[in-house]
């Protein structure tokens, strides 16, 4: 006999056998999907390799100033760790003349060596030939070169603004937004410029957020990094204060318990960072991001859709939930800019839209950033997203579910007086 009990039950049953359905396709794939933590053993192995062909150990391996000053920046190094064939070597060797790039140690061990050309690790750190090939686009296609109103400064939106204090990079990103300011040479703002940039802020009184990036804001010395926080703390209507930075992922040794104190003395402080690979989620980065998290720093990610690296909603949604795991909540997505140098990264924007539909729903809301388009000329982030909305009537609307479900929902309001 049939009560009302077990027709919900019965109900519910059948309910969870759909939504079971729905991410079978997923369950088929993740398995197959490398991340950091699945990759540690090979990772372990190119250390060694690299730290026996470098005759360090350990110690200089965890050391950042070691990192740095060990960054792989020549082919003929490179072609120790990787079975370069003659063609791709001598592109590299043409390339090098053209593009600098640069690899840390510690990030050239998360290339899975033998299968290199399709690693995502190794297609963000070293220089291809569409690099020299391409046309399209422009070196500064947000004009912000047009918008500095101080030195250093970038200003577009009423209450924040960005302090670019360094063109220096653990490692230079092939799909960088700011390639035009790789340079010769590594380059820190000096303080002169930081100063008039302080300035600015100073007297300005509505900005409450001030960004600091470049480059790599964390490549600044502990000492110059305590200044410039100390300085932006003691102009009151600087409310909050942000990182922008990419140590986490490429340089995890840079983050010290002498720059977590330093941190920890100017809170409310944000990372943003750029995980853009699961197989960037590594126990090293894992590590860094704790002890950031233990100096009250609060992080996010900036993660940017890349041709070839991530353009998949299954790896998409396994980068996400990884940086949950490490409590990096995703922030955005980037659509990649039109830079000169990048349009093999660029996707379609359906590409987009779509990992955006197959995440929301599909998986936690705290896995789910804001997919974002750089409006051209610099007139802002402009979110991108499924169209739930459908249809709008003074009393009603149409709304979709994220399964697709079409369905009315009452817009009245209510006067009960
Ligand atoms: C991205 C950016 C910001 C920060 O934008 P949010 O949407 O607040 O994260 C601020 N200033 C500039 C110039 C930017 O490019």
């Amino acid at each position: 006999m049939h009560n009302l009990a077990e027709d919900r039950r019965e109900f519910a049953l059948k309910r969870a056998y759909e939504l079971k359905q729905s991410i079978h396709d997923y369950l088929e794939k993740e398995p197959f999907i490398e991340t950091g933590f699945r990759m540690v053993k090979r990772n372990e192995a190119n250390k060694e390799k690299i730290l026996k062909y470098l005759g360090a150990g350990e110690e200089d391996w965890n050391n950042w100033i070691w990192q740095m000053k060990h960054r792989i920046c020549q082919p003929e190094v490179l072609k120790e760790f990787l079975p370069l064939d003659e063609k791709r070597y001598a592109e590299l060797v043409e390339l090098s003349k053209h593009f600098r790039w640069a690899i840390s140690p510690y990030y050239l061990s998360l290339i899975d060596f033998e299968h290199y050309e399709n690693s995502p690790i190794y297609k963000q750190a070293v220089p291809v030939i569409e690099e020299l090939l391409d046309r399209n686009g422009s070196d500064d296609p947000m004009g912000e070169s047009y918008t500095n109103p101080a030195p250093r400064i970038t200003r577009r939106y009423p209450d924040r603004l960005i302090i670019n204090v360094t063109n220096q990079c653990a490692m230079y990103c092939r799909h960088c937004q700011r390639r035009r300011n790789f340079g010769e040479k590594d380059e820190h703002a000096t303080k002169k410029q930081i100063k008039e940039a302080l300035n600015y802020i100073r007297k300005n009184r509505e900005i409450r957020d001030v960004l600091i990036t470049g480059g790599d804001a964390l490549l600044l010395s502990d000492v110059m990094l305590e200044w410039i926080l100390s300085e932006l703390d003691s102009i009151p209507h600087v409310e909050i204060k942000r990182i922008g930075t990419r140590v986490p992922v490429t340089l995890p040794q840079r983050i010290t318990p002498e720059l977590c104190s330093i941190l920890e003395k100017h809170p409310p402080i944000y990372i943003n960072t750029q995980f853009n690979s699961p197989l960037e989620v590594t126990p090293e980065a894992k590590k860094a991001c704790d002890m950031l998290i233990k100096a009250g720093v609060v992080l996010g990610n900036q993660a940017v859709l890349l041709r070839g690296i991530n353009d998949d909603e299954h790896v998409m949604k396994k980068l996400n939930q990884e940086l949950l795991k490490i409590r990096v909540r995703p922030y955005y997505i980037f659509h990649a800019k039109q830079v000169r140098g990048t349009s093999h990264f660029i996707t379609k924007v359906e590409t987009g839209i779509k990992i955006m539909e197959k995440l929301r729903g599909y998986t936690s809301g705290l896995a789910v950033p804001t997919y974002i388009i750089n409006a051209p000329g610099g007139y802002g982030k402009t979110p991108m997203l499924p169209e739930y909305l459908i249809s709008w009537g003074e009393e009603e609307i149409t709304i979709r579910t994220w399964e697709n479900r079409v369905m009315k929902y009452s817009n009245k309001i209510y006067d009960l007086e």
